[in-house]
């Protein structure tokens, strides 16, 4: 279960503070973090992914504070239980499909398991990509591959940052739903932040952030 509390974060050099609403998600739990351009949502992310260290509040996984944790133990925390979907697909492009994903294993300290990998990849409807470049893919399937790299790890909790922005409708409900039941099936909280409102009826939780989620 993914919990926020008092989270507040303050860029360096910035006089504006930001201040999230609290929020609570179940295991196979979903929220969509709604917000127009400006309002938050990446930093909201970031600090749920453990990238940004929060200036106050907390962070709780599973029991976790996971904010208060520093360095090689939190890297290890991030690759073991959070899964990212970025809006910009980075792949090491010399490397195949499968190595991309048998690196995200070992940056978290676990054994690429080709079984493992493969599965992943069939779930995902790829089962013949595998020895491909990243970067002769389809952005549609480089989108799958990013996904399929999010769940590798079998995550506790899933974070996504615009995954259906740059899609059409029935590709936008086609990842939407990909995520939904890959998340649902490891049982796992999904959080998506967007601008997205097409998938506001897709999330048993949602959470408009407003402008008045920033404080000078
Ligand atoms: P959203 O994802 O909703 O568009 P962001 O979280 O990216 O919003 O950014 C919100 C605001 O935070 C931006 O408009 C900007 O003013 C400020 N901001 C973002 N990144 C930085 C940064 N690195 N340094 C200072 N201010 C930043
Ligand atoms: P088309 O959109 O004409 O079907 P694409 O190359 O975009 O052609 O897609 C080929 C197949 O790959 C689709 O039929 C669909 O099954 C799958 N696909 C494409 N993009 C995505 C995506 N973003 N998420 C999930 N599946 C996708």
């Amino acid at each position: 279960m993914l919990i926020t509390q008092d989270l507040t974060y303050r860029y360096p050099d910035s006089s504006t503070t930001f201040r999230f609403p609290d929020l609570r998600v179940d295991r196979a739990g979903t929220l969509l973090l709604l917000g127009p351009s400006g309002a938050g949502k990446s930093t909201w992310l970031h600090l749920l992914a453990g990238v940004l260290s929060p200036s106050g509040g907390r962070t709780e996984l599973d029991g976790v504070d996971y904010a208060a944790l520093r360095g090689s133990k939190l890297d290890r925390f991030r690759g073991r239980n959070i899964g990212l979907v970025f809006q910009r697909p980075y792949f090491l492009e010399a490397l195949t499909v499968l190595e991309n994903l048998a690196i995200a294993r070992r940056t978290a300290g676990l054994p690429p398991d080709r079984e493992l990998l493969q599965s992943t990849l069939h779930l995902l409807g790829m089962d013949d990509y595998a020895d491909r470049h990243p970067g002769r893919l389809s952005v549609g399937e480089q989108q799958r591959v990013t996904i399929a790299r999010a769940l590798v790890n079998r995550p506790q909790l899933i974070l996504a940052d615009e995954p259906t922005s740059a899609l059409d409708n029935r590709n936008a409900a086609r990842v939407s739903a990909l995520l939904r039941e890959r998340a649902s099936e490891l049982g796992a909280a999904l959080v998506v932040v967007t601008h997205d409102e097409r998938l506001r009826g897709d999330f048993r939780q949602v959470v408009d952030l407003a402008q008045q989620s920033i404080h000078n």
